[in-house]
């Protein structure tokens, strides 16, 4: 069998970026990797200020979550005392006697290797992947000191990708200016928004003690969902004068229940008289809304009634809905992590003008999907459609075209 060949992504991460992950894409080409694993420090010895390790941790597993070939380690950030790169190394080759190992790190990183605690034996503990990094394009300073090194045993492959302009510094200046950041996950912008890292006031100052819980709920791709639809519910209630921080609030808890068991959200409904429609009760894809909705007020602590309306209505939606009700929905349909569709297109350029016609959309869009598959609509959904296009009908706005399609498809047509 080929051996293992396994990349290892060190760093402060702090936060991770958009390079990192590019990086990490051209290594998996270059080398041929059969995975990456991230390993955010714990206490680096080059570096002060940095932002505590568990919400570097969450933000690293947030930003790879999309991608298969990349796994989150704990190894460095559980180590007590100061990260060295040699124990890591020595410590993965223990864990995988059988892998080939290969270090990846930027060509500023190249210069630095003479600094690192023990360096001359961690040359021969791996393959550096070298990757190009904007303004430090390998001149005749770094081709000698790859030389030297190279002389000393070291292996190094050097890249091929398109440098990606941007560092942790430079995301940590511009983040108080409260615009989307090129190469920056806005997931992650999210994250440190929500909880105030990097010395900015926290827009959710809960956010902090509900993260841990939250996390631990959530697979890493719920979490990086989950961080997506908040960051889209807080654009929308700004556009559309909603209250953002009820928005946020709401998108972060939306989906808290969503991992929990079939059983475990049963036995919750059973206890808390939650619900008796039995489509609701068998179906965890629409059980996890009121339920999440219950969790959130009695082990989130949350007694806003507008909050746990937005997070109980974020399936089916309800007729008379609010604004708030309508942002959680439509923002769980568009977030930015979400796979491109169709009508996907449509609904984000509805919801920056309507957030009823784009209410009516993402519903059309389950009616489709629902049909498609074969199974029927839901009571809730019908009965929200049917209110949705009462109230356009009467109040007048929202597309003739779509109201119309809706109509049909409420009446099975
Ligand atoms: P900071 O600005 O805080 O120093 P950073 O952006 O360099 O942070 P680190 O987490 O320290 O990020 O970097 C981990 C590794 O990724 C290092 O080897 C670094 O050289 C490399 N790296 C980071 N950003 C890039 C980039 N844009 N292009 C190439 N390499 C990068």
């Amino acid at each position: 069998m080929a051996k293992e060949r396994i990349g290892i992504m060190g760093g402060t991460f702090n936060p991770i970026h958009l390079g990192h992950i590019a990086m990490a894409q051209a290594a998996i080409k270059a080398g041929s990797l059969d995975r990456v694993l991230f390993l955010p420090d714990g206490q680096p010895p080059h570096k002060s200020g940095i932002a505590p390790a568990e919400h570097r941790w969450r933000m690293v597993c947030a930003a790879i979550a999309p991608y298969k070939r990349m796994e989150p380690s704990r190894m460095e950030l559980d180590r007590t005392g100061t990260t060295y790169t040699f124990d890591t190394l020595t410590a993965l080759r223990e864990l995988y006697p059988k892998a080939s190992l290969f270090y990846i790190i930027g060509a500023d990183t190249l210069m630095q290797l003479h600094t690192w605690h023990r360096w001359q034996e961690v040359l021969t503990l791996c393959t550096f992947l070298v990757c190009p990094r904007d303004d430090l394009t390998p001149g005749e300073e770094f081709r000698q000191e790859r030389r030297r090194l190279q002389e000393m045993g070291a292996r190094f492959v050097m890249v091929d990708m398109k440098p990606v302009d941007v560092s942790s510094t430079a995301i940590r200046e511009a983040l108080p200016s409260d615009e989307p950041i090129g190469h920056f996950d806005p997931a992650v912008q999210e994250y440190i928004g929500l909880t105030g890292l990097y010395g900015l006031s926290p827009r959710v100052p809960e956010a902090d003690d509900w993260m841990p819980r939250l996390f631990a709920d959530l697979t890493g791709r719920r979490f990086a969902h989950t961080l997506g639809v908040a960051w889209s519910a807080r654009h929308l209630a700004l556009v559309h004068g909603e209250d953002a921080y009820k928005a946020e609030a709401a998108a972060l808890l939306h989906d808290c229940a969503k991992c929990l068991p079939l059983k475990d959200m049963q036995r919750i409904a059973a206890d808390a008289k939650i619900t008796q429609d039995r489509s609701v009760l068998e179906s965890g894809a629409l059980l996890h809304a009121p339920v999440g909705a219950w969790m959130a007020e009695h082990v989130y602590g949350v007694t806003d009634p507008e909050i746990l309306s937005a997070i109980a209505a974020h399936t089916t939606g309800k007729p008379g809905m609010s604004g708030l009700d309508m942002v959680v929905n439509i923002a769980d349909t568009i977030e930015p992590g979400r796979e491109s569709y169709p009508l996907l297109s449509r609904i984000r350029e509805a919801s920056e003008r309507s957030l009823r016609e784009a209410m009516l959309l993402c519903l059309s869009g389950t009616v489709e999907h629902v049909e498609k598959s074969g199974r029927f609509l839901n009571t809730g959904t019908l009965q929200t459609l049917t209110w949705l296009c009462g109230h356009i009908a009467e109040t007048g706005g929202g597309s003739e075209t779509a109201v119309t399609n809706i109509h049909h498809a409420a009446k099975g047509g």
